[in-house]
């Protein structure tokens, strides 16, 4: 039941962490990829990787922000593999971390666009594709981080984050009826290089591992697999869902 096979899936943010290491994981369960990042060199690794394994996955090079670039992954997944029914939408940018007051309304807006409005351009362009074939499963990926935890610094990171929360409940809501669903997945801390970009020594590392009730951060893997979960017919009945994956950090008071 958490296979995918056949599935065509976009993936956004695939060259690294958390996205890459979907990309191996579906890939593995027989899904069919379209990857996107900004770079195309770590892109066109983890395509190699995967093809070279047996599986099945394209590159597209391009900004999440961008409008064009939303529609080109679904028209990409389209023509290369004839439809699209999982859309992980991933890539994220912590953006500019400093007291709310202090943050520049330029990187309040960079931060907002890469986290919140590329979810609404790849919900726009994703929904139609997976109502021509009949369902679908989004995806995007959260955070505890102004959901469950507030955390100095990151006011334009939290706000663009639960505003999917948001997204996702209304997006469940309009398309249920039509076998769409849609969830946010909310990780904990995550061994990647933007979790490092934040726990950016081994003070802060070790601080950061204590407000998780696992006491330590997350291997991307582990949070990989809770977007197959939702990705896969395991999840059926939920749609509208904030899944905390995040150690205990929401609950850990010790
Ligand atoms: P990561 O290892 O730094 O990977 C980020 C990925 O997103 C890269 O592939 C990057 O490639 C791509 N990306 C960034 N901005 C992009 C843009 N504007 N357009 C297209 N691609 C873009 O980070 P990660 O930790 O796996 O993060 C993945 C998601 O998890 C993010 O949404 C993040 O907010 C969320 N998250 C992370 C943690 C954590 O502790 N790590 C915790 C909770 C939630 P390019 O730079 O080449 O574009």
């Amino acid at each position: 039941m958490l296979s995918l096979p056949g599935k065509v899936t976009i993936i956004t943010g695939a060259s690294s962490g958390i996205g890459r290491a979907a990309a191996k994981l579906f890939a593995a369960e027989g899904a069919k990829l379209v990857l996107c990042a900004r770079r195309k060199g770590g892109l066109d690794d983890v395509v190699r990787e995967i093809t070279s394994e047996g599986g099945e996955a394209v590159a597209v090079a391009g900004d999440v922000k961008d409008e064009a670039v939303a529609k080109a992954l679904v028209e990409v997944a389209r023509d290369t593999f004839g439809g699209l029914d999982i859309a992980f939408n991933n890539a994220g940018t912590v953006g500019e971390m400093a007291p709310v007051p202090d943050i520049s309304v330029a990187g309040w807006r960079e931060t907002l666009d890469t986290n919140l409005t590329s979810a609404f351009l790849a919900a726009k362009h994703q929904i139609p594709a997976m109502l021509r074939q009949g369902g679908g499963s989004l995806i995007f990926t959260s955070t505890f981080v102004g959901h469950t935890v507030g955390f100095p610094n990151l006011g334009a990171y939290a706000a663009s984050k639960a505003g999917l929360v948001g997204l996702v409940q209304v997006i469940a809501a309009e398309f249920g009826a039509k076998r769409i669903r849609a969830n946010a997945l909310l990780p904990g801390g995550t061994d990647t290089p933007m979790g490092r970009e934040v726990i950016n020594s081994p003070e802060i590392r070790s601080f950061v591992e204590g407000l998780h009730a696992l006491k330590r951060l997350a291997e991307p893997d582990e949070i990989a697999r809770s977007a197959l979960f939702l990705a896969s017919e395991a999840s059926s009945f939920m749609t509208g869902a904030a899944l905390l994956v995040d150690g205990g950090v929401s609950i850990n008071k010790t």
